[in-house]
């Protein structure tokens, strides 16, 4: 009787407590940068009752990518999310204008030679996707990455259930750029991949080969790049690091976001010259 009016109790003052954190704590939201209060509740990405296998199930959407960055985006802003949906490129996975018929190679894909077989994103590099990615890279917001993993992880399922890889690889960072910002954003978002707890939410699990690749020089922002500029500016930037890992293996390719292709395209050709069996993309966002 005493434990129930003690539990009860407790109940009530860690609700007292939320909600007073979140009225004198409020967060700002990365993509309009106004102070919202966080729902009660809100505080954990999981919905009550539903288990992280269950919440990698779905794929990625507006609903999931809103309630695990409940704490980053604010519930208006977070409700602007575009996943990468059908009808798409087979290969470069970019979203036709016509949202009707079935998934085709586009223009581009026919005309260029391309490394990888199929490349897909989380969702469209636009609004609050974008702060995000903005925010995890150079605003320091570590703590993205559990959240950022999901969404990779729910693409992958979605994406790929019926052709599982083998590896995944993520782009490396050149040491200097590394060093000012003190990590790897992509690897950090693929890391909890590693997940002992994760590992049993598909039959088969990729292992992350961190030291697949390096990146040899540094290369200047591709931002402002056009596609030519973008395949010059990455020539012969990466080489193959520890590579043992990849030979006769199907290997899964994550960046941060895909413009014009031109990066995931140059470590495409470098794992299949270091004898990779194939290789695909996944990516955080796809710019349309
Ligand atoms: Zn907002
Ligand atoms: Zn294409």
């Amino acid at each position: 009787m005493n434990t129930d009016i003690s539990d009860a109790s407790r109940r009530a003052l860690v609700r007292i407590w939320n909600a007073l954190k979140g009225a004198l704590f409020p967060l700002t939201c990365l993509k309009c940068g106004q102070f919202y209060l966080q729902r009660p509740g809100r505080n954990t990405p999981f919905k009550k009752g539903v288990s992280f296998n269950e919440t990698i199930q779905t794929p990625p959407s507006a609903p999931l990518f809103s309630r695990l960055m409940t704490s980053y985006v604010c519930p208006v802003c977070a409700q602007q999310f575009t996943p990468v949906e059908s009808p798409c490129c087979t290969c470069c996975g970019i979203m036709f204008k016509s949202r009707e018929g079935e998934d085709h190679l586009c223009g581009e894909c026919l005309n260029t030679k391309r490394y990888f077989g199929m490349a897909r994103a989380v969702g469209v590099y636009d609004q609050a996707l974008m702060a995000v990615i903005h925010g995890f890279k150079y605003g320091e917001k570590v703590g993205l990455a559990a959240p950022l993993s999901i969404l990779l992880l729910s693409a992958y399922r979605h994406f790929w259930h019926d052709r599982p890889m083998d590896v995944v690889v993520p782009v490396p960072l050149f040491g200097r750029r590394l060093r000012t910002r003190g990590f790897n954003q992509v690897y950090l978002a693929i890391r909890h991949w590693e997940h002992r707890k994760w590992k049993g939410a598909l039959p088969t699990f990729p292992v992350v080969a961190r030291e697949a690749l390096r990146r040899k020089r540094s290369t200047p922002p591709q931002t402002g790049l056009g596609r030519r500029d973008r395949m010059q500016n990455v020539r012969d930037a990466f080489e193959p690091g520890v590579s043992h890992a990849i030979v006769k293996k199907r290997i899964l390719l994550v960046d941060d976001v895909y413009t014009t292709g031109a990066t995931v395209s140059e470590c495409a050709k470098i794992l299949l010259k270091e004898g990779a069996e194939a290789v695909d993309i996944l990516t955080l966002a796809r710019a349309m």
